[in-house]
């Protein structure tokens, strides 16, 4: 698969902050009407991208996959956890592949978990060192690579390879993501499917949100050890909707 690497990222940085300066100008030469309205809609989109997963303008990511192969992409967030082996005897009992997106301090709690995934042949990602779920939108360049470097170092010292996928905590992003992505060679994955599975929910209501973006190319978002208990059987009900639709796992 094709690998996006923020490039550039100091030239997004410099281009946002020259907006700024551009609706400075604005405002001292057309007024404080059209200056306003400039500096909102800046502030706006800024905001939106923040917030907004799928969005690519403060830091490229890959949203499905590419070509239209009968292939999905499924990706699990938040392990290692109670869940982990039980969906990966799931995941080998219907010959399926997906990528763990895993915290680094609960990978340090339990190392052989991360071990099995990669023996089992799946992959690795990084979604953080600590998951810090309410603060991760407003982390600045250093506590950015505090997060990510730390979780980067344990999953390659586990797993004895550097992860080249990040899921942001929540899918939230800021204009400093970007770079520290780049220093550390990794990838931004966001999604195309999810049936919001991390927080209460049922399996039907997961399943009936997921299913309509289950075609060809879908990256779909799970969650592992999620509070509701219901994380392995949702992953038992979305592998029997793929298998009745013809779609296979996998992942490069
Ligand atoms: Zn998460």
């Amino acid at each position: 698969m094709q690998h996006h690497v923020p490039r550039r990222p100091l030239l997004r940085l410099g281009l946002l902050a020259l907006s700024q300066v551009g609706v400075l100008a604005l405002w001292w030469l057309a007024g404080f009407k059209p200056g306003l309205a400039a500096l909102a809609a800046s502030h706006g989109a800024v905001l939106w991208s923040t917030f907004n997963p799928r969005s690519q303008l403060l830091c490229p990511a890959l949203v499905r996959l590419p070509g239209d192969a009968p292939q999905v992409w499924l990706t699990i967030d938040d392990g290692p956890s109670e869940d982990t082996m039980p969906i990966l005897e799931l995941l080998d009992a219907h010959g399926a592949r997906a990528t763990f997106f895993l915290v680094g301090e609960r990978a340090r709690a339990r190392p052989a978990l991360v071990r099995e995934i990669v023996r089992r042949g799946h992959g690795i990602g990084n979604h953080s060192d600590s998951h810090p779920q309410t603060a991760f939108w407003r982390l600045g360049p250093g506590a950015l690579e505090a997060e990510i470097a730390a979780s980067q170092r344990t999953l390659e010292e586990l797993s004895g390879t550097a992860p080249r996928w990040f899921r942001s905590v929540v899918g939230h992003t800021n204009p400093f993501i970007a770079p520290v992505l780049a220093r550390h060679g990794l990838t931004r994955v966001a999604w195309s499917a999810r049936g919001f599975d991390g927080v209460r929910c049922t399996p039907d209501q997961v399943l009936a949100r997921i299913e309509p973006g289950l075609k060809p190319g879908a990256i779909v978002l799970l969650h592992e050890g999620a509070a509701h208990g219901h994380n392995v059987q949702i992953l038992r009900r979305l592998l029997e909707a793929m298998e009745r639709r013809g779609l296979k796992s996998g992942f490069s």
